[in-house]
């Protein structure tokens, strides 16, 4: 190589290096991204269901939810629903993975029982992983048992919750676990959690489906499953509830 080659590639290199730089200084539209583009939804009131939502439940009525044996015989009435005891849950007839739920709840005015008997429901994303149901305003229970808990697995990182007979509201990011077809777990689900817009559950990652005794751990699963509410025989009600789907 001569001398002449060797001074032209370094300037050629040099050259290079000083477009890029004076591009990158010069042209934002190199770092613009046009495609593709979001659809395009109406948000709505906050809380209530953005165009885009599948809503389950409007204040009318159970048509989206089952009983797990025949209809579901929770008691409908004032917008809201209520659990029956001894009804058993109910859950969506349409199943779901990834989504991103918004769901209000109210444990009873007249304040019954204590710790994990007081306003007991919960939240069972696919019927498997549940963000706890408590009246937990002036209750003591297990920290990891008390409302917007991931079921003895992640307690919650502040008590947001209201006074008994208040509406309160869990909004929730839910990624579903996947599983390599030799069944052992490629990704574990993750929770996101804000109660009453409060964060309380900073995406957290689940050892496994909800477990009342011993530890969690994954059995592969389909990859979309009805969201179950639980009878926990106390009548905990619910209203404005919508999923929204997510694509990774
Ligand atoms: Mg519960």
């Amino acid at each position: 190589m001569s001398a002449r080659t060797t001074v032209s590639a370094t300037l050629l290199i040099t050259l290079a290096a000083g477009i890029a730089a004076a591009q990158s200084r010069g042209r934002p539209e190199l770092t613009e991204v046009w495609d593709p583009v979001p659809s395009k939804i109406d948000p709505g009131v906050a809380g209530r269901a953005p165009s885009d939502a599948i809503v389950l439940f409007d204040g009318t009525d159970l048509s989206a939810w089952t009983g797990k044996e025949g209809a579901a015989r929770w008691e409908v009435g004032d917008g809201a629903f209520t659990v029956v005891k001894g009804t058993g849950d109910i859950e969506t007839k349409q199943a779901f993975g990834d989504i991103q739920l918004h769901i209000e709840w109210r444990s009873p005015a007249e304040v019954v029982g204590e710790g994990q008997g007081r306003g007991n429901s919960g939240v069972f994303l696919m019927g498997l992983y549940e963000v706890q149901i408590l009246d937990s305003y002036e209750s003591q229970t297990y920290s990891n048992g008390q409302a917007g808990s991931i079921y003895k697995q992640h307690i919650p990182e502040v008590n947001a919750t209201r006074a008994p007979g208040a509406w309160q509201s869990y909004d929730v990011v839910f990624m579903a676990p996947r599983f390599a077809a030799d069944g052992t777990v490629e990704q574990p689900a993750t929770m996101t959690v804000l109660h009453n817009g409060v964060l309380i559950q900073n995406h957290v990652t689940l050892r496994g489906p909800t477990k009342f005794i011993g530890e969690p751990s994954y059995e592969p699963h389909e990859a979309k499953l009805p969201l179950t509410l639980q009878d926990h025989e106390n009548p905990v009600s619910f209203r404005n509830i919508w999923v929204r789907e997510l694509r990774r």
